[in-house]
Formats: structure tokens, sequence, C-alpha cells
């Protein structure tokens, strides 16, 4: 209630009501219970200006977890304020068999989009997406300052999914990011990009493993960069913004 009242002033959201009676005759009957039952639904925000945004890339898709991207265009360049990966809470050899199986009945969709599902839907429950979710939306509010926040999610079309249960999953991890991101006021988006293509020259990425990170390198102009990171260099070029130095991190990274 105080949280609906607080924001009440910043947009206008829809509220529906619901009050239930229940009475029970056999067990207490001289008591009635009342519940009301508040919805609170704001609209989509507006598409903002990639130019003065704050911008937010979020891959749910990658095996590592969930990774997510923090950056603005300061005039010149594509700053990078934090790059945050967030560690699933278990990813065992049976959680992978799982998944190849569940990913048996749909052909043509690689295995680990199955796997990133499979432990979103068993190990990585709903509840714990929310919260996931909210704490990135939140940190990309405190880094927006008072500016407008845009967030691509990067999660596979439900349409390629023919397993009936993963797709349930997808739907509702989109759900989740859509119904937060209007409630936060933040314009979300759900789009993929490539991550084994370069970015700088269009040509193949080769990928190295390292103890760490999965790295990729393009052999034709050298963009050397964490394989998490590369759909996030073509988000920036489809909104018209020039790329960030590479790598947004460090690598630890020897060629062989
Ligand atoms: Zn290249």
């Amino acid at each position: 209630m105080n949280e609906v009242e607080k924001k009440g002033g910043e947009a206008a959201p829809k509220v529906s009501k619901t009050i239930r009676i229940q009475w029970r005759e056999d067990r207490n009957p001289e008591a009635l219970k009342v519940q009301i039952v508040l919805r609170v639904e704001r609209p989509r925000p507006p598409q903002p200006d990639p130019r003065e945004a704050l911008l937010c890339y979020v891959d749910v898709n990658s095996s590592y977890g969930v990774v997510a991207i923090f950056a603005s265009f300061d005039g010149q360049r594509v700053k990078v304020h934090e790059t945050l990966k967030l560690k699933p809470p278990n990813r065992g050899r049976r959680l992978r068999e799982a998944a190849n199986r569940k990913g048996a009945a749909s052909q043509g969709v690689k295995n680990n989009i199955h796997f990133a599902l499979a432990r979103l839907s068993e190990r990585f429950n709903s509840k714990g997406w929310v919260k996931r979710a909210a704490e990135i939306f939140k940190k990309a509010l405190a880094y927006a300052r008072g500016r407008s926040v845009w967030i691509n999610f990067d999660v596979p079309p439900a349409h390629i999914l023919r397993n009936s249960h993963l797709r349930r999953t997808l739907l509702s991890v989109k759900r989740v990011a859509r119904n937060l991101g209007n409630w936060y006021g933040i314009y979300a988006t759900f789009e993929c990009y490539p991550s084994h293509k370069c970015p700088l020259c269009g040509g193949e990425l080769e990928r190295f493993k390292t103890r760490r990170t999965r790295v990729e390198k393009c052999e034709k102009c050298g963009f050397l960069e964490d394989h998490d990171y590369t759909p996030f260099y073509w988000w920036l070029k489809k909104l018209g913004l020039p790329l960030p130095r590479w790598p947004l991190g460090s690598l630890s990274y020897k060629q062989g």
C-alpha cells in the first residue's frame, strides 16, 4: 500500500480491485473472511533516445547464468559502467543431462539454450529470477541518475521451442521482466543478437576457453572479447551508437 501511494504521482497506474468474501458454515460460522486484492498496472514507458538513456543489456541465455552490462553514451563514445555476472546456484552434470533429455524433442535448437532454460525452471526458480531481475533494474536506475533507462533482455523467441515446459519458463521470464519494467518506468525490449559474428568486421569469431571465461577472437581484425559480451556490441550497432573500447573487462587469456 505504501509503495502504491509513494509512486502514485509519477504515472497513471491502472488499479483494479477485487473483493473476496469467504464464509465457512462448517468451521467458523460466526466469522466472515474478507480479502481485498489490489492489482496495480502501469503503462509501458515510451522508447527513450539511446544517446540520452542508461543502457542495460541482459543475457539470460548465457551458460554462466545471468549477465548484465550497464552503459551510456557520453557524447563521444559508449562508456561501460559495470559488467555483472550473476552465478546460478547450481549447474551440475545432472542438470545438463536433464536439459539434453528435454531438448531431444525439439530439433534444430542448440543444447545450451535448453540447458539455460532448464536451469531457470529447476534451480533458478521464478522467485529467484524476480529477485535478480529487480536487482538489475534497481542498479540500472542508480546508474541512470534520473535519465530514462532502456533494458534489452536477450532471450530466445518462444516459437523455436517445441517443449511446452521450457516455453512456459521462457514466457514467465519475459512476463516478470516486462511487469517489473513497467513498474519501475523502464523501457524493456526482448531482442536476440549474434554471439559468433565479429561486431567490427562481420567475420566469424573463434572461441577459446580459459579457466574463467570463454573468449572469442576475430582472426580478420583481432577483436577479442568475452563470449558473453559480444551480443551487446551488436545491440549498440543497431541503436546507431559508436562501439566502446574492447575488451569491456580484463581477459585472462593466452593464445596456445
Ligand atoms: Zn573482426
